[in-house]
């Protein structure tokens, strides 16, 4: 069986694969996690990509429940795996308004009536104490060295017989020498199965880093703006601020992995902001990401492709542990089991209604 695409999706499926014996190679244009899973954030929140008072609205509620805790799940497990790639410092979600006050206290409200039990500030302590207007904190979410865990599930993979082809693009899927092809190129890939084009947009995300500061700001990741804005700062002191992508929100729907002026200057603005004072930025980068029109993954066989053709993708800028979650998924229904009710809440098919 062949997979395209070596990030965390890609890597996660492979040493499910491998470590139930199946022979799996996995191809990829770049090296492993040289795509969005090695540039991303390094946010580990559970959830799914929307709101979860939306969520509730949008696919139900005991589905949405059922989601989420799914991902909690995941997240434990993807612990056990990480290694020093993963620390559990909680996370804010913020409100930069009254408006988005009146929005995450719906979802507050929303998880604590589902038993998910996050805690309500109405202030946050470190260096946004004082500008905003109240956030939800999450006391177990996580912050991953993306790069470093896909590179570790890859390790795992290979260990247990994986072949690992990097520098190595895919034009065809049906030219490829495997019964099944499971494709987990999330944002990249665009129109390598032209079916699936429409289904998952390509979405670019733009990132700035500074130069490491000597104290201690931001002690877990933070979000405002529904998670446009995002940052946090790393053990080394460094602040990682991504976002603004609303700010020229057409534009930034596009693979070309590039970044622009307008969204830099925004985003500089707001790290001098965060930090208090003018800091160095010693690293700028731009990458892509797969958005889909109702905020759920597309996991399981693309329909007309008679099983040959598989994807995991579509977590709509929120793959570190969806990835994770939805490559083992995927994984699992490739053989033979087919029982989580999420298979049903992410089947591709329902981008391929009749006529469609
Ligand atoms: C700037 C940014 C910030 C983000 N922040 C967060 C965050 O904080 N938390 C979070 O949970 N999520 C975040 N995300 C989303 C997350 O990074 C992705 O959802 C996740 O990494 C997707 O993993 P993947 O393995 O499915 O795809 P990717 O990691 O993107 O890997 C796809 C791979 O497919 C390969 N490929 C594509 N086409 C071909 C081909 N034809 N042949 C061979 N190889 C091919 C690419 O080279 C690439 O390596 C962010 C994304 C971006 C871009």
């Amino acid at each position: 069986m062949a997979i395209v695409g070596g990030g965390i999706t890609g890597c996660s499926a492979a040493a499910r694969l491998a470590e139930a014996g199946l022979r799996v190679r996995i191809h990829d244009a770049r090296a492993i996690a040289e795509g969005a899973s090695g540039r991303n954030g390094g946010f580990a929140l559970p959830g799914g990509a929307a709101r979860y008072d939306i969520a509730r609205e949008t696919y139900g509620a005991e589905r949405s429940a059922a989601y989420w805790r799914w991902t909690d799940d995941a997240l434990d497990r993807l612990e056990q795996v990480a290694g020093d790639a993963l620390r559990r410092p909680g996370s804010y979600r913020l409100a930069a308004d009254e408006e988005e006050r009146n929005d995450i206290r719906r979802e507050y409200d929303a998880l604590r009536e589902d038993g998910f039990g996050p805690a309500w500030l109405d202030d946050v302590p470190g260096g946004a104490a004082g500008r905003f207007h109240g956030a939800i904190a999450h006391d177990r979410h996580g912050s991953i060295h993306p790069a470093r865990f896909v590179r570790r599930q890859a390790a795992r993979a290979a260990a247990a017989g994986a072949d690992i082809r990097e520098h190595d693009l895919v034009e065809d899927v049906e030219a490829l020498d495997a019964d099944r092809v499971l494709v987990a190129t999330d944002g990249y890939g665009h129109g390598l199965v032209p079916e699936l084009a429409d289904a998952i947009w390509p979405t670019r995300g733009q990132v700035i880093a500074s130069a490491p500061l000597d104290r201690v700001l931001y002690d877990r990741p933070h979000y405002a703006r529904q998670g446009f804005d995002y940052w946090q700062q790393l053990p080394d002191g460094r602040i990682v601020l991504g976002g603004f992508r609303d700010t020229s929100i057409l534009d930034e729907l596009t693979d070309v992995e590039e970044t622009t002026p307008a969204i830099q200057s925004s985003l500089e603005s707001f790290l001098h902001e965060l930090a208090g004072e003018e800091v160095e930025i010693t690293h700028r980068w731009a990458g892509i990401f797969g958005l889909t029109q109702d905020m759920l993954p597309l996991v399981g066989p693309v329909p007309g492709r008679d099983g040959g053709v598989w994807v995991a993708g579509g977590y709509s800028g929120h793959g570190n542990v969806l990835g994770f979650a939805c490559g083992e998924l995927v994984a699992d229904a490739l053989l033979g089991d087919t029982s989580s009710p999420q298979l049903e809440l992410f089947d591709p098919a329902r981008f391929f209604a009749a006529g469609g």
